[in-house]
């Protein structure tokens, strides 16, 4: 069977990594910076892709660039709830039911917005998103799935005094801690803080992440706020295995006992183990492979952005997707940032399918994984519920 873009468009999906600030509309990025005066080097979508959103990169720090405008434009409420809103409605276009939006809220806080706020900030657009979906005529009648999201708050495993307000704060209230303590406590103070918005405000946060350059700014400074969201039964997700070696995945899933990873692009790469206390190489990822397959901890693989920040990856056929599949580990197609990227749901899907030759029943476990392994935030009974009619529809839709 061929399974065209068309009918994978068609085909309900879900998105468990996605960042808001990667992602957000170009018309907007130019309207909310013409509002408030944050300077852009164009001010035409046209421009700005010429300029910023490249189809590739040259360089980590041009790739950077594509955050640094967006995160710009990200220190209101009402901009937050607007680009959060957007993101939920574009991924509704294009047939995905279920999204877990993630960014990084401590780089939006201090200055307008306290922390809850800036959470509450996003979660009111998705929420209204997910309302005017919901009351279509198909959703109501059962035809279809409804839409749903959950929230991921992501630590910065690096930043400055410069990285925000917020973060100047945390930077001069610890002047005579060290750098690695000071990452440590931003991150146990957002676990707090994600605590409470789900505890007490009811505001779906999932899961706790943590993002930012992994090469030499390891996982085990995180270790007590990825405890406190383990002690409070909040999900976790880590960024691993993208800038650095299978080293990454293993502390991400042995230090932070992550239920998911991030991308896990080096999971099979032995020529990037630079622990010299490891030494049989290829055991070592062995074992790796067999614990995330039996655990079925799921890997968030992103292919288009992969492409664009792993250099050694010259053609996707090179990407360890393909390994991925052979191991029978639990993976899901995401687009990480789908401005950045030039992507969407669909067409990462149709990538996936056209470029590993993937059969229709491997696009329906993959498509299915997606929804299983989310972080629902709802109860067991519900999310079960929800994922059987989700999966339901995608059998419809093949069958027609
Ligand atoms: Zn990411």
């Amino acid at each position: 069977m061929k399974i065209s873009r068309e009918l994978i468009a068609e085909l309900p999906k879900s998105d468990l990594h996605v960042h808001l600030g990667g992602s957000i509309r170009l018309e907007t990025l130019i309207d909310l910076a013409k509002k408030d005066g944050v300077e852009l080097p164009s001010y035409t979508v046209q421009g700005l892709k010429e300029t910023v959103f490249k189809e590739s990169y040259n360089s980590l720090e041009d790739y950077l660039k594509c955050f640094v405008y967006p995160g710009a434009v990200m220190q209101k409420k009402e901009n937050l709830t607007r680009i959060a809103y957007e993101l939920a409605v574009d991924n509704q276009n294009e047939g995905v039911r279920y999204l877990e939006a993630r960014f990084a809220p401590q780089r939006y806080a201090g200055g307008e917005m306290t922390l809850p706020e800036v959470l509450e900030a996003v979660n009111n657009g998705l929420s209204r998103a997910k309302q005017e979906f919901n009351i279509r005529e198909v959703i109501v009648s059962g035809e279809e799935p409804p839409f749903d999201y959950g929230i991921i708050a992501c630590a910065m495993r690096f930043f400055t005094k410069g990285s925000s307000q917020y973060f100047r704060e945390i930077c001069s209230a610890h002047a005579n801690s060290s750098e690695d303590r000071i990452f440590g406590l931003a991150s146990y103070e957002l676990a707090g803080a994600i605590v409470k918005a789900r505890r007490k405000s009811g505001i779906p946060v999932v899961a706790i992440d943590i993002a930012g350059r992994e090469k030499g700014y390891p996982p085990i400074h995180h270790r007590d706020a990825y405890m406190l969201a383990h002690r409070n039964f909040i999900s976790k997700t880590v960024h691993a295995g993208e800038a650095y070696g299978p080293e990454s995945i293993f502390q991400a899933i042995t230090e932070l006992g992550a239920d998911r990873i991030g991308h896990g692009t080096s999971l099979f790469n032995t020529k990037s183990i630079s622990d010299p206390s490891i030494p049989d190489r290829q055991r070592y990822i062995d074992d790796l492979v067999r614990f995330i397959a039996d655990r079925r901890v799921t890997i968030e693989v992103c292919l288009s952005s992969n492409m664009q920040t792993a250099p050694e990856l010259h053609h996707l056929e090179d990407h360890p997707f393909k390994k991925m599949m052979d191991n029978r580990l639990s993976c899901t197609i995401c687009t990480d940032n789908r401005t950045v990227s030039n992507t969407t749901v669909t067409d990462e899907l149709f990538k996936a399918v056209s470029v590993f030759d993937l059969s229709a029943e491997q696009l329906k476990n993959l498509v299915a994984y997606g929804f299983k392994r989310s972080f629902f935030p709802h109860s067991y009974r519900e999310k079960r519920t929800y994922v059987k009619r989700c999966l339901d529809y995608f059998e419809r839709v093949m069958a027609d």
